[in-house]
Parts: structure tokens; C-alpha cells; sequence
């Protein structure tokens, strides 16, 4: 029984915690995004020591802008290891840092946000984008312009006509153990076609309802499934499958090729 967590951030865990979520492990595949350059090498060398830590590179957006060099540094070491790891990840743009500053320019972003975008294109890699709300329609123009097809949108949230348009250009979302309490990814689940989700932790952002106080462990997409299939009217075992079967697809993770 295969499952993946398609977005986590291994590196954000404490060593401790760490381990425990490794020694109590039941899903089979990791995505483990990175943020920045250091969090790049972090992810990097678990993925050396365990085989279902898949690596994504990139700078997550809602921060403070870095020196130049750092992107530079990020880019190059994407360019080193295109062939070594699944996406380019995470990138975006900065929608919460934006709503606390309402003064922040975001100019810099999309910027930045552009080179990781030009960096998949001639990697051929898939990207993992932190493009929420009014957010999400300026990254699909992005996608556009570069005629990139695999965009994975994580934690996606935002308003119809923006969801209309991932679906036609068969972007995917994944869901997260937040489905379980909030009305508007349930609606989200019930609109967007089973062929475009994947679950995932964003671990270890906390969460609440049934995880209150708990760590965030990628287990919890197992009952994220769960609400999937109660949503779509599905058996647990064939949403399971179609989710493990997008992931492994889109992420050409070829330990489960079938
Ligand atoms: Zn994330």
C-alpha cells in the first residue's frame, strides 16, 4: 500500500523529532522541499542516508529578501544536481508576509520567482509553488510565458475562475490534513478533478481540529485520503491509488514505477 507525502519540510523538524517521525513511519515517499540554500544542503544529505527522502531545491518565498548570491547559490546548485532531484522547491510568492506588510514590494519576488521558473524549464523539472489567492493567477501567467506543464500548486487556496484555469492546464494541488475542518478545501477536493491531487503534511506546520497539539507527522495523509474519499464518494483503496499514481507520475519517482 503506497503512499506519499508530497510536500514536507524534513529539514524543519528538531533532530529528535525527527527521528521519532522516521521510526514511526507508514507512508512510503517523501517530497522534501527545501527554503533557502542551507535548507538546500540539509535535505540534500537526508535524502543521501534515506531512500524515500526525495529532494526538491529552492527559496520559499514568505521571508525577508536574501543577498543575490544566495539565489545564485541555490540556482547552481540546482543546475549541479538536476538529474538528482525531483523539483525545483519551494518557490512562490510572498502572500503572508505581504498581508502583515502591506508596504512590501513584491517586484524582487517575481524576480526571483522567474529564474526558478526558467531554472525548470531547462532542468525539465517539475516546480512546487507557494502561490496562494490573487497570487495563484499571476504565477499561472508565469507558467505561461514559460510554458511550463508540470506545476504542482501545494496548500492551494483561491477563487474559481483561478481554479477553472489550473484544471485546463492540468496543474496539480495537494491537499492538506486542514481538510478535515475547513469547509473550503472540502469544497476545493469536491471541485477539482481526482487525477490532479496529491496529500501532503507541509510538516511541520501544525495543524488543528483532530491534530491540535500534535506534531505534524506525514502519517496524517492517510486520514487526509480518507476525507478525500468521503468527499469524492470513493473507496479509500481507489483514491489512494490514483493519488500515489499522480505523485509518482508527476514526480517521475522511479522506485514506484509500476
Ligand atoms: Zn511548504
Amino acid at each position: 500500500m503506497y503512499v506519499i507525502d508530497a510536500h514536507i519540510h524534513l529539514d524543519w523538524y528538531q533532530p529528535n523529532e525527527r527521528k521519532q517521525l522516521f521510526h514511526t513511519l507508514k507512508v512510503d515517499g517523501l517530497i522534501s522541499v527545501a527554503s533557502d540554500f542551507e535548507s538546500c544542503q540539509k535535505v540534500w544529505q537526508l535524502a543521501q542516508t534515506y531512500p524515500f527522502i526525495y529532494p526538491a531545491f529552492g527559496w520559499h518565498p514568505e521571508q525577508i529578501l536574501p543577498p543575490t548570491n544566495e539565489i545564485n547559490r541555490i540556482l547552481h546548485a540546482i543546475d549541479q544536481s538536476c538529474e538528482d532531484i525531483v523539483a525545483i522547491g519551494e518557490v512562490g510568492l510572498p502572500y503572508y508576509t505581504k498581508l502583515k506588510n502591506p508596504s512590501l514590494d513584491v517586484t524582487p519576488y517575481l524576480t526571483i520567482l522567474e529564474r526558478f521558473i526558467q531554472a525548470a524549464k531547462k532542468c525539465d523539472l517539475p516546480i512546487v509553488l507557494h502561490a496562494v489567492y490573487e497570487y495563484a493567477p499571476i504565477v499561472c501567467d508565469l507558467l505561461e510565458k514559460y510554458e511550463i506543464r508540470r506545476a504542482h500548486f501545494h496548500w492551494f487556496k483561491g477563487d474559481r475562475d483561478t481554479m477553472k484555469r489550473m484544471k485546463e492546464k492540468e496543474y496539480m494541488i495537494s491537499i492538506t490534513p486542514d481538510c478535515l475542518y475547513e469547509g473550503e478545501i472540502q469544497l476545493l477536493i469536491k471541485q477539482y478533478p481526482l487525477e490532479l491531487i496529491m496529500v501532503e503534511t507541509d510538516g511541520p506546520w501544525p495543524f488543528k481540529g483532530p491534530f491540535q497539539n500534535k506534531m505534524t507527522h506525514p502519517n496524517m495523509v492517510i486520514d487526509v485520503i480518507k476525507k478525500i474519499a468521503g468527499v469524492k464518494e470513493m473507496s479509500f483503496d481507489e483514491v489512494r491509488r490514483q493519488i500515489t499514481a499522480n505523485t509518482t507520475d508527476f514526480y517521475r519517482l522511479k522506485q514506484f514505477d509500476k
